[in-house]
C-alpha cells in the first residue's frame, strides 16, 4: 500500500531536500531518514539543504515576491482554489502517507488533508476581502484610509504532529495576501511535506508560475535557526515546542523582525456538577487519547467537581479499558503510536515524575510489546490523580497522559485551569448558563480557545487559532489572522487647494 502511495508522489529511496515550487533542486546536505512509528520501517530519505542552497532558495523567493505582489489578490486566490482542488484529488493518498509517517489514525490523516482543503476555500474567499478601514480626516478636502500590503517572504517552521495542515494554514493565507513562502517542515515528517510539494508543483507548472513562490527546504534545527536569523525573511511563523519558540523569538526580535508563534498547550476541561457526563466522556476521551495525546490541543487536565468525580472517573476507567491500541491505518484502532522512541522515553519519565511527586494512577500506563508493537512506539493511555501544582502537571508531556483533580467551587476551578504557564485551549462541560458565561467572561479562561460542551481539541479553520502566555500569542487560520501576514499602511490624500496641517498648527512661509 505505502509503495503505491510513494509512487503516486514520485518519492524514491533518497529525495532532494528542496523545491522552488516548480522544480526539485538537487541538494547536497546530509540526509534525513523518515522512519514510520507504525511498524518501525524506514520509509525513505531526503537530502537536507546546505546554507548555500538555502540562500539560493531565498534569492528565488525574493524575485518571486516582486512578481507575486503585483498579481491581483483574487487572481492569487484562483491559484489557491486550484491547490484546494488538487488536494481533493489526492486526499486519500496524502492522508494515508501522513498516517503512516506520523502515526495518527487514518481518519485523522484524512481529516488533516480536509483541513488543508478547508483553508484553501477560506483563503479563496479572503482573496476578495483583505479590507482596511476608512477614517474621517480632521482636515477639509482630505481622505484618510488604511490598506494592507504583503510583507514579503514568510518562513514557515512546522512541527511533526500536523505535518501538512500547519503549512497550509500559513501558506494559503500568505499566498492570497501576496507573500511568498519558504517551508521548513519537521525533520520527523519530511515525506509528507515532499508529497505536498508534488501536488503544488503540478498546479504551479500548469499556471506557469515562477520559481520561488512557495519553496520547501528540508533540514533540522540549524535550518530553522538560519530562517530566524535571516533579515530577508519578513515573518517567521513557527509551530512547535515552547523551547523552540523562545529561541526563535529571541533571534527574530534581535533583528526586529516579525514572529508568529504557535507553541505548546496544557489544556484543561472543567467538568461541572451540572455537566452531561455522557457527552463529557466522549469529549474527554477523544481529547486525551486522539493522535496518542500528540495534539497541541490534547486534553491533559480534567478539573472535576467533587460531586461527580467518582462517577466520571468510573466511566473513564471503563472507556479506557475498551480502547484499542495498534496500527493507526486499521480503522478499528483508537490509538496509534507515539512519533519515536525519544517520545516514549519522555512518556516513561513523566510516569516516574508523577509517582515521585505523589500522584496515583487510576489507569496504569506502560509501553506495549509484541509483534504488533514492534516499532517500540506504542504506549498505553493512562490517567493519574494529581495536584495542579506538581511540576510534571505544569509541563506539557506530548503523550496520552490525563491528569484528574477535584474542585469545590467554580472560581477555584477556573483558577486551577489558568494556573499553568501555557494558554492554548480550554473547555467547560456544564448545562448551567451562569457557569458557562463566567468561564467565557473576563474572569474566566485565559486561553486563546475557550469552549462550552466541546472538548479542547479539534478546532475549525474559520476561527483564529492560537494561545496566550507560553503558547506564544500567535493567531493563525481564520477570522482576521491574515493581518499577521501583511503590513498596514495609513494613507492621507489631500484633494483640496490648501495644505492645512494636522492639529491646526500654523506654519507660514
Ligand atoms: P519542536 O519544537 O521539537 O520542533 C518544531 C520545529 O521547530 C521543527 O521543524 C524543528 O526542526 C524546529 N526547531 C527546533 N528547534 C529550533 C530552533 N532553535 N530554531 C528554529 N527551529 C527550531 O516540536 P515538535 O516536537 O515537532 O512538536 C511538538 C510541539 O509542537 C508541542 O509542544 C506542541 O504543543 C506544539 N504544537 C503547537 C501547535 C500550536 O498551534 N500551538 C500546533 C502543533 C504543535
Amino acid at each position: 500500500m505505502i509503495n503505491d502511495i510513494l509512487n503516486t508522489f514520485s518519492i524514491s529511496e533518497q529525495n532532494p531536500g528542496a523545491s522552488d515550487g516548480v522544480q526539485f533542486i538537487s541538494t547536497s546536505g546530509a540526509g534525513i531518514n523518515s522512519w514510520s512509528p507504525v511498524d518501525g520501517h524506514k520509509i525513505a530519505g531526503v537530502q537536507t539543504v546546505t546554507k548555500a542552497e538555502y540562500d539560493q532558495v531565498i534569492t528565488k523567493a525574493q524575485a518571486a515576491f516582486r512578481y507575486w505582489r503585483t498579481v491581483p489578490a483574487p487572481a492569487r486566490g484562483e491559484i489557491v482554489r486550484q491547490i484546494g482542488e488538487a488536494l481533493r484529488v489526492h486526499k486519500d493518498a496524502l492522508g494515508k502517507l501522513v498516517s503512516y509517517e506520523m502515526g495518527k489514525s487514518l481518519q485523522e490523516g484524512r481529516g488533516e488533508v480536509q483541513e488543508m482543503i478547508d483553508i484553501c476555500d477560506f483563503a479563496v474567499g479572503l482573496s476578495r476581502q483583505l479590507y482596511g478601514l476608512t477614517m474621517h480626516s480632521e482636515r477639509p478636502a482630505h481622505r484618510m484610509y488604511e490598506q494592507w500590503h504583503p510583507l514579503g517572504i514568510v518562513g514557515i517552521i512546522s512541527a511533526f504532529n500536523f505535518p501538512v495542515a500547519v503549512w497550509s494554514w500559513n501558506a494559503m493565507i500568505a499566498l492570497v495576501c501576496g507573500d511568498v513562502c519558504v517551508w521548513k517542515p519537521s525533520e520527523k515528517t519530511p515525506l509528507s511535506a515532499l508529497a505536498c510539494f508534488r501536488i503544488l508543483t503540478e498546479v504551479f507548472n500548469k499556471n506557469q508560475l515562477p520559481e520561488g513562490l512557495c519553496s520547501l527546504v528540508q533540514g533540522g534545527k540549524d535550518l530553522g535557526e538560519w530562517m530566524a536569523e535571516d533579515p530577508r525573511v519578513a515573518l517567521v511563523s513557527a509551530t512547535g515546542s515552547t523551547r523552540m519558540g523562545k529561541a526563535v523569538n529571541i533571534t527574530v526580535a534581535a533583528r526586529l523582525g516579525k514572529c508568529l508563534l504557535e507553541l505548546g498547550g496544557n489544556n484543561a476541561i472543567i467538568v461541572s456538577g451540572d455537566a452531561d457526563l455522557d457527552m463529557t466522556l466522549m469529549g474527554v476521551v477523544f481529547g486525551a487519547v486522539g493522535t496518542a495525546g500528540q495534539r497541541c490541543t490534547t486534553t491533559r487536565r480534567l478539573i472535576i467537581h467533587e460531586s461527580v468525580f467518582g462517577q466520571l472517573t468510573e466511566k473513564l476507567k471503563n472507556a479506557y479499558a475498551q480502547l484499542r491500541i495498534g496500527d493507526p491505518l486499521d480503522a478499528r484502532n483508537h490509538v496509534g503510536p507515539l512519533i519515536d522512541k525519544d517520545a516514549v522515553a519522555q512518556y516513561l519519565q513523566a510516569l516516574d515524575a508523577i509517582q515521585n511527586e505523589g500522584g496515583t494512577f487510576i489507569v496504569e500506563g506502560g509501553v506495549l510489546e509484541g509483534a504488533e508493537y514492534a516499532s517500540g512506539c506504542y504506549v498505553k493511555p493512562c490517567i493519574a490523580v494529581v495536584e495542579n501544582h506538581f511540576a510534571i502537571v505544569q509541563t506539557e508531556t506530548f503523550a496520552p497522559i490525563l491528569y484528574v483533580m477535584q474542585y469545590r467551587d467554580m472560581e477555584e476551578a477556573i483558577a486551577m485551569q489558568n494556573d499553568v504557564p501555557q494558554g492554548l485551549s480550554s473547555a467547560i462541560m456544564t448545562l448551567n448558563l451562569r457557569e458557562a458565561e463566567l468561564f467565557l467572561s473576563v474572569a474566566g479562561s485565559d486561553c486563546g480557545i475557550a469552549n462550552v460542551n466541546i472538548g479542547t481539541s479539534g478546532a475549525e479553520i474559520g476561527g483564529a487559532f492560537g494561545g496566550e502566555k507560553e503558547t506564544g500569542g500567535g493567531r493563525e487560520s481564520g477570522s482576521d489572522a491574515w493581518k499577521a501576514y501583511m503590513r498596514r499602511q495609513t494613507n492621507t490624500i489631500n484633494y483640496g487647494k490648501e495644505l492645512p496641517l494636522a492639529q491646526g498648527i500654523a506654519f507660514n512661509i
